[in-house]
């Protein structure tokens, strides 16, 4: 290897060195062939007494990799830039859409949405019903022929209109219809928007009542649901102890008296029932045996949803007065007018208590008015000398204070099913007397 040593630089000057170098090959290339050699340069450059540093010139290939990258590296830059261009716009759509519909609400323009797919009717007068409801978006495909609807005979009057028992379609099916009464209040209107549409959110469950369909197109409003031929579970409770009951609206009369099997089975149709509405979220606000409907071979549905609502929160709290089921709810409900799933447990032991006392009045003698101070004390509705203190324990569990220590429905459905499936008496009914009860109250 050929050495060449350059002396006597200055320590201050900068210095660039082009080194040649050619081969014997290149050489007879050059003279034989008229071949130019090709040099390869190498520049060496001083920097004072810094060391030198050594570049060595770019091959075609490494300037084209770089051109490569290079095309890449903008290409991914654009690309990013677009993504990023199109996210945004697409957020400045959604909170354009998100403060429009603010707007509209703030307006009472538009019927609030709740996550549930619930909506809550507020201050919704007939009259501007029709101007911003959308029919097709709340029946959708629910949405009935109202003249196939033969009504049949008048069962009876609820919380804000009529039911009745009618025919539907060619096949004659035997339905319930629910309208509204002439002189119907706004309330009742939102009342009864509000159980379709809760209905509307509900897939077929064995005992929940049923929705058919509806028919808003035109006034009366009317929502159809699937039959239940012995009405209400009260007044069937009550039939089958020989009274008759003018609230009780079924068409069949219970035709046997009622077993320990029964009761027991009833009540852990109502805890199935309710344990799906829970899961559906769906706070129910009046669960009472009222509201309990019976059909063929003894099946308990869950019904009347007029005060139920879907929860966005866990928490539904009421902001309008309205007539309360006070003997049916918990403290919470009654003096911060909070609602949720547990509220519903607080309820499902007053129906408890209702079933297995075969349809009396929730505190016996004591006026509705004066529950809520009675509760205040820690009062609670004594056990009934013909049951167990192992049944009346889970009613008492509904009864906590404190709703979060209430148990969940799953838990009664498998704690009832339990009592059911141990065939020990928890019901006495040679011990039931029927006297130990006063008149039944007027239902509030
Ligand atoms: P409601 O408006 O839900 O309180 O209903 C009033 C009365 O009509 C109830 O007490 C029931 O006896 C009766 N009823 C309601 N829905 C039905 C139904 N789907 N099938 C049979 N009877 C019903």
């Amino acid at each position: 290897m050929a050495q060449v040593i350059v002396a006597d630089l200055s320590p201050f000057g900068y210095y660039s060195f082009k080194i040649y170098a050619k081969n014997r090959v290149s050489e007879v290339a050059e003279r034989r062939h008229k071949v130019e050699g090709n040099f390869i340069a190498i520049v060496v450059r001083t920097t004072g007494s810094i060391p030198a540093t050594t570049t060595i010139p770019k091959t075609e290939a490494d300037s084209k990799t770089t051109m490569y990258l290079n095309i890449v590296y903008g290409f991914a830059g654009i690309v990013g830039l677009l993504i990023v261009l199109i996210v945004s716009f697409a957020c400045y759509k959604i909170f354009k859409r998100w403060r429009s519909r603010q707007e509209e609400v703030k307006q009472n323009k538009l019927p609030v949405t709740r996550e549930s797919g619930v909506r809550v009717y507020d201050d919704v007068t007939m009259l501007s019903m029709a101007a911003y409801q959308n029919v097709d978006d709340i029946c959708d495909s629910f949405n009935l022929d109202r003249d196939q609807i033969t009504l049949v005979k008048l069962l009876g009057t609820g919380n804000f209109g009529q039911v009745s028992k009618a025919i539907y379609g060619a096949s004659h099916s035997e339905v319930a219809v629910k309208s509204l009464q002439d002189n119907a209040s706004q309330k009742d209107l939102q009342d009864m928007l509000s159980e379709l549409d809760v209905m509307k959110s509900l897939q077929p469950h064995p005992h929940v009542v049923r929705l058919i369909g509806c028919c808003i197109e035109k006034e009366p409003t009317l929502i159809v649901l699937e039959y239940l031929p012995y009405g209400d579970l009260l007044g069937y409770l009550r039939k089958s102890r020989g009274h008759d009951d003018t609230y009780n609206t079924g068409e069949k009369r219970p035709n046997s008296r009622l077993t320990e099997k029964d009761l027991l089975t009833f009540a852990w149709m109502i805890a199935d029932g309710m344990s799906y509405l829970a899961a559906m979220r769906v706070i129910h606000r009046d669960l009472a045996a009222r509201n309990v409907l019976v059909g063929e071979n003894k099946v308990c549905k869950i019904s009347d949803f007029g005060l139920a609502r879907g929860l966005e929160e866990d928490i539904y709290t009421r902001r309008t007065q309205a007539r309360l089921p006070v003997k049916w709810m918990p403290p919470e409900s009654l003096f911060y007018g909070e609602s949720t799933t547990m509220s519903d447990v607080w309820s499902y032991g007053i129906v408890m208590w209702e079933v297995f006392t075969i349809g009396e009045s929730p505190y016996p003698g004591v006026p509705s008015r004066q529950v809520a101070g009675l509760l205040q004390t820690g009062y609670r509705m004594s056990r009934p000398r013909h049951i167990s203190a192992e049944l009346y324990s889970i009613m008492t569990e509904c009864w906590e204070e404190q709703p979060q220590k209430r148990p969940t429905f799953q838990w009664l459905c498998s704690a009832v099913r339990r009592l059911l499936d141990d065939h020990k008496t928890y019901v006495n009914l040679e011990v039931y007397d029927d006297k130990d009860y006063v008149n039944f109250d007027v239902v509030t």
